[in-house]
C-alpha cells in the first residue's frame, strides 16, 4: 500500500498552527485537516442542544450521530455540522471556553481519532492539533511542535479578533489562552505534550513566512532523502 506523507503540527492554543498548516498544505498540494475544528464542532452542537458537557458518554453518543465535514475552497476552510455551516460560530468565545472540557473525555477522543485517521488514509496531509504527533499519526514523517509566549499569542488573537470587528480585552484573551493550555496539558487522556521525535519551533519572534520556510526545509529533507 502506498505510504502517504504526513505532517503533524501540534502546540498550544494560538501558536499559529492553523495559519502555518494552511499555507504549507497549499504550497505542497497536501490536504489540511484541522482537528481542533472537529472538537469545536461537537462542542457547538452539544451547547446548542443543551447537553451536559460533563457527561463523556452522552457527548460520545452525540458524536456518533453527528456528521462533521471540513471543506477547503477559494475562501479558505469551511466547517459543516450535519450540513449547517458553523465556520464562524465554532470560533465564538463560548465554544472556546468549553472545548477543552468536551475534548477531555476518552470516549469522545477515541471516535475523533478514528475519524482523523480515516481522513489521513488516502492522501498526503498536514494535520494540526494537540495529540497528532503523539497519538493520531505516530508515524508521521514530519512532526512539528510550535511554541510561542502567552503574550505573543494573546497579541495575535487580539489582531484576529479586531479583523472580525470584535474588541476583547488583552487581559481576557491572555487568561483564556493560558487556561485552555492548562486544561489541555493536564487532562488524563492524550494531553498536549511534545512528541519525543517532534522538532520544536518557537514562533515568538518569527514571521509566518519564516516559520513556513523552516518547516518546508525540514519536509524537503525528509521527503527526498
Ligand atoms: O486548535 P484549536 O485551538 O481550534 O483547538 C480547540 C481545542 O480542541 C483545544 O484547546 C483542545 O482542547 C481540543 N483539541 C484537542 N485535540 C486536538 C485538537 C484540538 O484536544 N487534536
Amino acid at each position: 500500500m502506498e505510504r502517504f506523507f504526513q505532517i503533524a503540527i501540534d502546540g498550544p492554543a494560538a501558536a499559529g498552527k492553523s495559519t502555518v498548516a494552511k499555507i504549507l498544505s497549499k504550497k505542497l498540494g497536501f490536504v489540511y485537516i484541522d482537528t481542533g475544528a472537529m472538537y469545536r464542532s461537537l462542542t457547538y452542537k452539544a451547547q446548542k442542544e443543551n447537553k451536559d458537557l460533563n457527561d463523556g458518554a452522552g457527548l460520545a453518543s452525540l458524536l456518533e450521530k453527528t456528521d462533521i465535514r471540513l471543506e477547503y475552497g477559494e475562501n479558505g476552510q469551511k466547517v459543516f455540522v450535519d450540513g449547517e455551516d458553523v465556520t464562524e460560530p465554532i470560533r465564538y468565545p463560548e465554544v472556546s471556553a468549553h472545548v477543552s472540557l468536551v475534548s477531555s473525555f476518552g470516549e469522545v477522543r477515541k471516535e475523533m481519532v478514528r475519524r482523523q485517521r480515516v481522513l489521513a488514509e488516502s492522501c498526503d496531509v498536514v494535520m494540526d492539533g494537540r495529540d497528532i504527533g503523539t497519538h493520531v499519526l505516530p508515524s508521521a514523517q514530519v512532526k512539528i511542535f510550535l511554541r510561542a509566549s502567552v503574550d505573543e499569542r494573546a497579541v495575535r488573537r487580539f489582531r484576529e479578533e479586531e479583523q472580525k470587528g470584535r474588541h476583547p480585552s488583552m487581559e481576557s484573551l491572555r487568561n483564556a489562552i493560558a487556561l485552555r493550555d492548562r486544561k489541555d496539558m493536564e487532562r488524563a487522556v492524550s494531553p498536549l505534550v511534545k512528541a519525543e521525535d517532534a522538532i520544536e519551533v518557537d514562533t515568538t519572534s518569527l514571521t509566518i513566512d519564516e516559520v513556513v520556510d523552516k518547516i518546508l526545509d525540514i519536509v524537503t529533507k525528509r521527503r527526498f532523502r
